[in-house]
């Protein structure tokens, strides 16, 4: 015949954190771990005194007057971080204990609320042109029927708002095409100074229009590297397009690239492309938060040059899938630099 398990040493041989808690409502064992997270408690305490949330109390309770199983979620801070728990409740009938072991799922809970502001924010978006659109269609079918002068004005904003709907749609397809292939490496042999130099072709209508000069300063030598030509032009694309956009009229925008025999940040050889305005610049508050999505600086200015907020984000997940870098030094009232750094093998 197997002896008795002894409380003590099974709840210290869990894995998880663990708590038994007897008919009287008394701690009779805590492992480590549980120690670790709730603090260290003397066994022989009563329960709430030390796991006070009403969710977890009223899981203890129901198992210890007869409910085989119960769950409930303890919230908690860890290293300054929120964390959340789920706690398994379990009755051992033949003991009359209640067992309780912890699971930290801040990861999940994380993911998921990550996941809820994503699609509030998609839904902000898309309502604020949609809203326009639709009080603009009533306008038409009503009073500005018959007003051939307001129908034209009508619908050049109708065309401006839907253009920007357009816009935030690309974009979010972009993203979760980049996201989708952030794992798989890039094969192909990619022509920085031809990607560059197209980038810039593509982008001087934008910059004539706004009255901007595009200085690049580009290497004699090719510079080559495994990539995907159609994602890096991205990159290049959303870059110099910001610089052009909140640089300003009238001011010129520096385009340098450059390879180097070792980029520390890499810890390889690479190659590194700025991209500097001479622009109201960027406060530093707002530089670890850029490239989150939707994340704006000025969200005045995003809006007015008809901004998605997802340009840098979709930047930083090619960069990723290239592992490459990005680095942004910027003061207010002293421009802007974003510095791409890339490995060349
Ligand atoms: P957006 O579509 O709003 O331009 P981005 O993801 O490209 O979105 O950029 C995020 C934010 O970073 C912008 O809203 C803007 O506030 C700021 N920003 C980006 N580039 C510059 C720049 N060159 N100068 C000043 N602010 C910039």
């Amino acid at each position: 015949m197997t002896a008795a398990l002894p409380v003590t040493e099974t709840i210290a041989a869990l894995p998880l954190p663990a708590v038994a808690i007897d008919g009287s409502e008394r701690i009779i064992a805590i492992n480590d771990a549980a120690q670790a997270l709730l603090g260290p408690f003397a066994v022989g305490r009563h329960f709430i005194t030390v796991l006070r949330q009403p969710s977890v109390v009223e899981a203890v309770e129901l198992c210890l007057s007869g409910k085989a199983s119960a769950a409930a979620q303890f919230l908690t801070r860890e290293n300054g971080q929120d964390a959340t728990y789920e706690v398994a409740v379990r009755r051992i009938a033949t003991a009359e204990v209640a067992l309780l072991t912890f699971q930290d799922v801040t990861h999940v809970a994380a993911a998921g609320q990550m996941r809820r502001d994503f699609v509030a924010n998609v839904s902000h978006e898309l309502r604020t042109p949609l809203t326009a659109l639709m009080g603009f269609i009533e306008t038409l079918r009503g009073p500005a029927r018959d007003d051939a002068a307001a129908r034209e004005r009508f619908l050049g904003i109708m065309t401006h708002e839907a253009e920007r709907m357009n816009r935030l749609v690309g974009d979010l397809l972009s993203l979760s095409r980049v996201e989708a292939q952030e794992r798989v490496r890039p094969t192909d042999k990619v022509d920085l100074k031809a990607v560059l130099t197209s980038t810039l072709r593509n982008l001087n209508p934008l910059a004539v229009e706004t009255d901007v000069t595009l200085r690049p300063q580009i290497p004699d030598d090719p510079v080559t590297v495994p990539g995907d030509a159609d994602q890096l032009q991205q990159v290049l694309t959303n870059l110099i397009e910001n610089a052009i956009k909140y640089g300003g009229e009238g001011k010129t925008v520096h385009i340098t690239l450059a390879t180097a025999d070792r980029i520390d940040a890499l810890r390889a050889p690479g190659c590194r492309i700025s991209v500097r305005d001479e622009g109201p610049g960027i406060d530093a508050q707002h530089l670890p938060r850029l490239t989150e999505r939707f994340y704006r600086a000025d969200s005045h200015r995003s809006r007015a040059l008809g901004g998605t907020g997802l340009g840098l984000a979709i930047v930083k997940h090619i960069l990723n899938r290239h592992r490459g870098r990005l680095k942004v030094q910027s003061e207010l009232g002293k421009g802007a630099e974003f510095i791409v750094l890339l490995p060349l093998e």
